[in-house]
């Protein structure tokens, strides 16, 4: 034990010294630099294994440990915004629809920015957004901003599609009701490309099943989808009623009009190709 206590703990109650350093008035090492004491007496006389001192954090050594521990703190928050993205998203080219790469085309954004600023008061009232229109207007970039933007702030997303769910359902028969566990433990869900118009039996069981879950977990689920609110207000049969009447007594519709800006990005890139090829100089 005493072994212990003289190479290893004692060692470390060593004041590091460096050239510039120089002793006090009273006795103790003071930094060369910033002229702060670099040890402290015990309180009261008391001594440990001998020392009447124990080393003590000058201005530079604060400094630097401060440094050093907001260095840490932001790797490992880069680390959970990574493993976050890396599980949240179906797909990788997600993760690049975020607010810093938007274009600016799409008049609804400013909507996902609210959302992610007063996220704790939409997460209290449970508000979620069924977003529709025609394809193209850039729903899912929009549900792609939210999601990156609260992974950012550590906040769990999951961003999916039913295609996927399914698939994972099918492949997972035992473990069904884990599965749907969590998706609904997402502390936001977002449903991508909904649109069940030909949807099996099964199929319809099992959206209906992921829906009404997430219902009863009382989180709130962004869906985009390219049906109508028409559509949606008018069911072709029960099987979709209760699935589409849920929908909208979880989500408030957005709908997203304008020009189709997937056609107007091709139109862009061929315009630029154009130029290109004429030996102009382009702007990317
Ligand atoms: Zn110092």
């Amino acid at each position: 034990m005493t072994d212990t206590i003289h190479n290893t703990i004692l060692p470390m109650t060593d004041t590091t010294v460096t050239p510039e350093d120089y002793t006090g008035e009273d006795g103790l090492l003071y930094c060369g630099k910033c002229h702060k004491p670099k040890e402290a007496y015990f309180p009261e006389g008391k001594t440990f294994f001998g020392r009447d001192r124990h080393p003590s954090e000058c201005d530079c050594q604060r400094a630097a440990r401060k440094e050093r521990e907001a260095a840490e703190k932001q790797r490992s928050h880069l680390e959970t915004v990574e493993r976050l993205k890396r599980q949240g998203f179906t797909d990788k080219t997600m993760q690049d629809w975020t607010f810093a790469n938007d274009n600016g085309s799409c008049p609804q954004m400013k909507n996902a920015a609210g959302y992610v600023a007063r996220w704790e008061q939409i997460k209290d009232g449970n508000y979620g957004l069924l977003l529709w229109g025609k394809v193209g207007t850039g729903k899912s970039y929009f549900a792609g901003c939210i999601a990156n933007a609260l992974m950012e702030q550590e906040v769990p997303v999951c961003m999916t599609n039913f295609a996927a769910i399914l698939n994972d359902l099918t492949a997972s028969f035992a473990g069904r009701n884990e599965y749907i566990s969590r998706l609904c433990s997402f502390p936001l869900l977002i449903i991508d490309d909904f649109g069940i118009e030909r949807g099996t039996e099964y199929g319809l069981e099992q959206v209906y099943n992921v829906i009404d879950s997430r219902y009863r977990s009382r989180k709130p689920l962004i869906v985009t989808t390219n049906l109508t609110l028409e559509e949606l207000q008018h069911p072709e049969d029960t099987a979709h009623a209760r699935i589409y009447d849920r929908l909208l007594e979880m989500c408030s519709p957005l709908c997203f009009t304008g020009e189709n800006l997937r056609k107007a990005a091709a139109q862009g890139k061929m315009e630029r190709l154009k130029r290109l090829l004429a030996g102009k100089e382009i702007c990317l």
